[in-house]
């Protein structure tokens, strides 16, 4: 019988084969099962009240007082025939996790009678002690109350572990004492609010707001992520500690053959992939698409877009189902951003877009683009504030772990920049040179064998090495870290916008004047979008990213590239950032400074938690293992030598072994003195930790990383990449 975990049960052992028909129905029947919305709002609450919770849920507008404690009981009675005993106020802390606090529907009162309580109000707010949530110094450990408060306009749903515990989740926004923001929920609603509040504005100057209740945002969130065998991933203290490997050699076949993209999904991750989007479809997630990523053990899913606000809710408990689910088939799923180094990193690939409620998606560049001059307003503002808060942008994406990806060879570097396509390049080039007067169309492609049907060709190709790219009928955030919350590179991105729309709402509106007609709206659009193009299609850029001209070109056009998370993250410090986030009600001066502080202290800690697990590693497994092999080479050359026998390959070896194992110990005492530093100020911490702690990490990794790949594999204390990647699938 395979011990788990070992190769043999990798081979043999098939996991638990779910069938995606589990429950007996379609997927369209069990859909949103377990959220507190539609059919089963419907069948749970008076009408009245149903209609008044579908305003705000669908509208946006904030929950009527007076129908809370009706909600409240509809939704407990509903939760316990689920089978659940406990609600949770749900929340997006600074952690970047999620956070919740089970309390019992339970209650028993003066005479010992327990009866199951769940009050309007226990609704709406919680009061969670904050005391242990990072707040940036807006608050002491002694000032520990907090506030959650209901989002009505993000279903409560059922939360069931693995294991069959049943949980009510209110997703909430928390908030301190003093009224301040201390999640990533907060400011996305409130970014939102005044990314669409400009919109609206630009609408209002081309007449097309009538009859518009609402424009909202629209996001929807690609998640890569690695599968490994539970059994090795338990074995490999880097990866529970740290989520990635601090070591590792490469192994002989990575993702050269590209033959796992797109590749046939294996059996076992097909059952996995199954039940995990079964959980996601009970929750209301429209997860959609499933495939194999390019490096071997990754993967890829991605759901239908929604309002950004639940997308962003419904984001977070993707990641928390994909790894649940994951444990239950024998798998460890991994989200950090570079769990393998030499082998492709994992993203999420943020697609944004801005709606009407009459259904224009407002990034639609539709059939005739050189016409649709709205459409290019809206493209030119966010050229624009891509080009102007660049800096910030990059910021929203800085992480220990999204380190290893931007600027790597795989992923996006870590240049801000724009891909429009051959299209709205070619329109931009129009507009730059005065009145735009044509489209430049894609046709269609005759594959010249006569039972294929011809394809319809798009007007412009792919890019994937670029950060940001307009794909179609939307912009792709394509640089933010797997493991991020969407919520806070969503925030800086509609905060950005939102100023930018401004702009160009302020100008036209003082362009077309108080009687606007359509020439004179027409021309005034074209003399600013000249003026825009001129200014900032610098950071446009369509060609190859990854390329080393591409870095000296961008050089030359003054973008910046600022290839770490130290060096990114203090703008968030700046006098421009901090007016920027008041100025559109997003965050105040002292809770933008607060997250700044949060996101360096979180850098700091990431690594000195990664700084102390590899001088773990090394002086509890990998050292005992090299001096075991040396010892091993040593009587071998010792013995040999006896036998009256030069052994020079074998002395070679030896004394190159050695050499190694010298610096592995150098190695390590330099992380450990890097990590000695008294700095107490964030920001020279963070850039002391990484031009000391990683650069002495990275020499101690090559050292191990040799000695792995030549001494006995009997003696190596921890599972390859090779084992981990390739083996068993
Ligand atoms: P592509 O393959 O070009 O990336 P897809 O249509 O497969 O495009 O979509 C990728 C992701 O983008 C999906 O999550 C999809 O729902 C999302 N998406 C599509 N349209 C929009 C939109 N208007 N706003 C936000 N996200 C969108
Ligand atoms: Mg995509």
């Amino acid at each position: 019988m395979a011990s788990p975990g070992s190769i043999d049960s990798l081979i043999f052992e098939e996991g638990a084969p779910v069938k995606a028909t589990e429950t007996n129905s379609r997927v369209s029947d069990y859909f949103g099962r377990l959220t507190f919305s539609g059919d089963v709002m419907l069948k749970r609450l008076p009408p009245d009240v149903a209609m008044s919770l579908a305003g705000t849920i669908m509208k946006g507008h904030p929950l009527d007082p007076m129908v809370a404690n009706t909600v409240a009981g509809a939704m407990k009675d509903w939760a316990i025939d689920n089978g659940a005993t406990h609600f949770c106020h749900w929340f997006h802390p600074l952690t970047g996790s999620t956070a919740e606090k089970h309390d019992a529907f339970l209650s028993v009162n003066g005479d010992g009678v327990a009866i199951e309580k769940f009050s309007g109000n226990a609704l709406i707010v919680g009061e969670p002690d904050a005391s242990s949530f990072p707040s940036g110094g807006i608050r002491d450990t002694y000032e520990a109350r907090g506030y959650t408060a209901w989002d009505a306009n993000s279903p409560a749903f059922l939360l069931t572990t693995t294991h069959g515990v049943t949980t009510l989740c209110i997703p909430t926004a928390f908030a301190s004492y003093t009224g301040e923001a201390l999640d990533m929920k907060t400011p996305l609603i409130r970014s939102v609010q005044a990314v669409v509040k400009q919109a609206t504005r630009i609408l209002r100057i081309f007449g097309t707001d009538t009859g518009v209740n609402q424009v909202f945002g629209t996001l929807g969130c690609e998640q890569e992520y690695f599968l490994i065998d539970q059994g090795l991933f338990q074995e490999r203290l880097d990866l529970v500690i740290c989520g990635r490997t601090l070591i590792g050699a490469t192994p002989p076949k990575g993702h050269q053959l590209d033959d796992h993209y797109f590749g046939a999904i294996p059996s076992r991750v097909l059952s996995y992939m199954a039940e995990a989007e079964r959980r996601l479809f009970e929750l209301g997630i429209p997860v959609k698409t499933r495939h194999n990523e390019v490096a071997p053990g990754q993967y890829e899913l991605a759901p239908t877009f929604e309002r950004t606000n639940v997308a962003a809710d419904h984001q977070m408990l993707t990641m928390h189902v994909l790894k649940d689910v994951a444990r239950k088939h024998g798998f460890e799923c991994l989200i950090h951003e570079k769990p393998f180094a030499g082998i492709n990193g994992s993203g999420k690939h943020n697609n944004w877009s801005l709606s009407t409620d009459t259904g224009t998606n407002l990034l639609n560049p539709t059939v005739d683009t050189h016409t649709n001059l709205q459409f290019l307003v809206f493209l030119c503002a966010v050229i624009r504030a891509v080009d102007t808060h660049a800096e910030l942008l990059r910021a929203s994406i800085a992480s220990a772990g999204n380190d290893h990806r931007l600027g790597a060879n795989e992923a996006p570097p870590a240049i801000m920049s724009v891909f429009l396509g051959e299209m709205l390049t070619d329109i931009i080039n129009q507009l730059e040179a005065g009145k735009p007067r044509k489209t430049v169309k894609g046709g269609t492609l005759d594959l010249h064998a006569d039972s294929l049907s011809d394809v319809p060709r798009h007007a412009g190709d792919r890019n994937r090495t670029s950060p940001f790219a307009f794909t179609g009928n939307k912009f792709e955030f394509r640089a933010v870290g797997s493991t991020a919350s969407v919520a806070w590179p969503t925030t800086v991105l509609n905060t950005m916008v939102a100023e930018s729309l401004d702009f160009m709402a302020s100008s036209l509106e003082k362009m077309v004047g108080k009687k606007p007609t359509p020439a004179k709206i027409e021309s005034s659009v074209r003399s600013l979008l000249k003026e825009v193009v001129k200014k900032h299609r610098r950071v446009c850029f369509d060609g190859d990213g990854y390329s080393d001209e591409w870095t000296k070109e961008a050089a030359k056009r003054g973008l910046p590239n600022i290839c770490n998370a130290a060096d990114s993250l203090p703008i968030f410090k700046s006098r421009i950032a901090t007016s920027l986030f008041s100025k559109y009600g997003v965050l105040s001066a002292r809770e933008l400074k607060a997250r700044g502080e949060v996101l360096l202290e979180q850098y700091c800690t990431n690594l000195e938690i990664e700084g102390r697990t590899l001088s773990t590693i090394i002086r509890t497994q990998v050292l005992p293992a090299s001096l075991r092999a040396q010892a091993e080479l040593a009587d071998v050359v010792g013995a040999t030598q006896v036998a009256g026998v030069e052994c020079p390959d074998t002395e070679a070896d030896l004394r190159a072994l050695v050499g190694q194992i010298s610096k592995l110990r150098t190695g390590i005492l330099e992380v450990e003195a890097a990590l000695t530093s008294n700095t107490h100020d964030p920001e020279k911490y963070a850039k002391w930790l990484r031009s000391e702690l990683v650069p002495a990490m990275t020499r101690t990794r090559d050292a191990s990383d040799w000695i792995e790949s030549r001494i006995s594999a009997e003696l190596w204390p921890m599972p390859t990449y090779a084992q981990m990647l390739l083996v068993g699938r």
